[in-house]
C-alpha cells in the first residue's frame, strides 16, 4: 500500500557504525518513491559474515549526514507501489534488489554496469555501505536496481544475492582458466559456510569433480547436504587437506572461508594453470610462516594465478537466478536446506549468533499470508 500520509513509518534494524551490539530493533519513517523508484514491501533477509561485522561496529557506513544505517544485503521483496515513470515492474512482482550502486562520478566500470569493478571506490551499498539495507519492513529503492524472481522460487530466492558473489567468483577462474585448449576437471572448495556450499554446488552443476573441506565431521549436516550433490567432504581435521589432493593438483580452488593462513595451503594445492579465487575476508592479523620460495616457483613455473573476488553485476544476478532454477530441478529440496533457521524480526538477535551446523539463517520480515 503507498504510504499515503508523510508520518507513515514501519518497523526496522538500525546498527550506529563502528559501535559494537548497537544493533535494535527501532521505527523510522517511511519514504515516499521518487521518479525511478519503487517502494518494497521486505519479505526476508538472509544474514551474514558482513552484517555480523557491521554489528561488531568494525564495518558499516551510514547514509550521508546520518549516524545510523540500516543492514541488511541479502534480500527478497515484493513491489508494494510504483514511483512516477517505472515501467515494465507491476504490484506485486516478486524482486531481489542488487546491491551495490554506481559511484556518483558514473567511472567507466560503473557506467559500464560493473560497478562490482569501480575505478573510484565511491560505490553505495545497501545495507553496507552509504544507503540504507533491507532489514525494514518497506524499503524504497530505483527501479533500475531490480531484478525479477519466478514466484516458484520464492522459498529460496533469499540465496539469491550470496549465490551472485559466487557466480562472479567463478566467472573469474574461468577467465583465468585456459579453456581454449583445456577444461577444468577438478575442484577444491575451502569452507562449507554459505559461500562455500554455493560455490561448490555450481562448479558441480558444470560438472566438474568437486571437493570440500572444513572443520565439521563427515555426519554433520553440512557435510551431509554436500554429499547429497554427489559432493566429496573432507574433514580437515581428520584427513587433512594435503592427502588428498589429486596427483595432478586442483584446476579450480575456492576459498571461501577468509582464515587468511589457509590460502598458502589452498594455492600449493593447485595443478598446472590452476586458479585459485579467494572470497572471503575476515579481520585480524595472522602471522605464520610460509616457504615463499615453493609458492614463488608453482606459481611461476606452473602457470597458476590467485585472484579476488567481491560483489556482483546484474549478470551474476541473473545467472544466480538460472541457476537455483536448475538447481531446484536437480537436487529437489536441497537448495530449501541451505536455509537452516528462519527468525521472525523481533527475535533478531537470533539470526546474528554463528552456530556451527547453520548455513544460512534468515529473518522474516513479512510473514506469508501478512503480504
Ligand atoms: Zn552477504
Ligand atoms: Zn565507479
Amino acid at each position: 500500500m503507498t504510504p499515503d500520509t508523510n508520518n507513515a513509518t514501519c518497523r526496522a534494524i538500525v546498527v550506529t557504525p563502528g559501535v559494537a551490539s548497537s544493533e535494535r530493533l527501532a521505527t523510522v519513517a517511511r519514504e515516499m518513491p521518487k521518479t525511478g523508484q519503487v517502494d518494497l514491501h521486505v519479505l526476508e533477509v538472509g544474514i551474514c559474515g558482513t552484517d555480523i561485522e557491521i554489528a561488531s561496529g568494525s564495518y558499516g557506513q551510514p547514509p550521508l549526514g546520518h549516524q545510523d544505517l540500516v543492514p541488511g544485503h541479502e534480500s527478497l521483496a515484493i513491489i508494494d507501489c510504483l514511483g512516477p515513470g517505472v515501467q515494465g515492474l507491476s504490484v506485486g512482482q516478486l524482486v531481489v534488489p542488487i546491491v551495490r550502486r554506481p559511484c556518483p562520478e558514473l567511472c567507466a566500470a560503473c557506467a559500464s554496469g560493473r560497478w562490482d569493478l569501480c575505478l573510484t571506490g565511491n560505490y553505495q551499498e545497501h545495507g553496507i555501505k552509504g544507503l540504507d539495507g533491507f532489514l525494514r519492513e518497506f524499503a524504497v529503492v530505483d527501479a533500475n536496481a531490480l531484478v525479477s524472481i519466478p514466484n516458484t522460487l520464492r522459498p529460496v530466492a533469499v540465496l539469491v544475492e550470496p549465490l551472485t558473489i559466487v557466480e562472479k567468483a567463478i566467472e573469474e577462474a574461468e577467465m583465468a582458466y585456459p579453456r581454449r585448449w583445456a577444461q577444468p576437471h577438478t575442484a577444491l572448495v575451502t569452507g562449507a559456510g554459505p559461500v562455500g556450499i554455493l560455490a561448490a554446488l555450481l562448479l558441480r552443476q558444470r560438472g566438474l569433480d568437486v571437493s570440500v573441506l572444513d572443520q565439521r565431521p563427515a555426519d554433520s549436516p553440512k557435510a551431509q547436504l554436500v554429499q547429497r550433490a554427489g559432493i566429496q567432504y573432507i574433514d580437515d581435521q581428520k584427513t587433512p587437506l594435503e592427502k588428498v589432493v589429486p596427483a595432478a593438483g586442483f584446476d579450480v580452488v575456492v576459498e571461501a572461508t577468509g582464515y587468511s593462513p589457509l590460502l598458502f595451503r589452498a594455492a600449493r594445492s593447485l595443478g598446472r594453470n590452476g586458479v585459485l579465487v579467494l572470497t572471503g575476508v575476515t579481520s585480524g592479523h595472522h602471522d605464520i610462516t610460509v616457504d615463499s620460495d615453493v609458492l614463488n616457483v608453482s606459481l611461476v613455473l606452473e602457470n597458476q594465478t590467485i585472484v579476488g573476488s567481491v560483489n556482483a553485476a546484474r549478470h551474476h544476478y541473473l545467472a544466480a537466478v538460472a541457476d537455483l532454477a536448475d538447481w531446484s530441478d536437480r537436487w529437489p529440496g536441497l537448495t530449501e536446506q541451505l536455509i537452516t533457521a528462519r527468525h521472525p524480526l523481533d527475535q533478531f538477535m537470533d539470526a546474528y549468533q554463528k552456530s556451527p551446523d547453520a548455513v544460512k539463517s534468515v529473518i522474516v520480515m513479512a510473514p506469508r499470508g501478512a503480504q
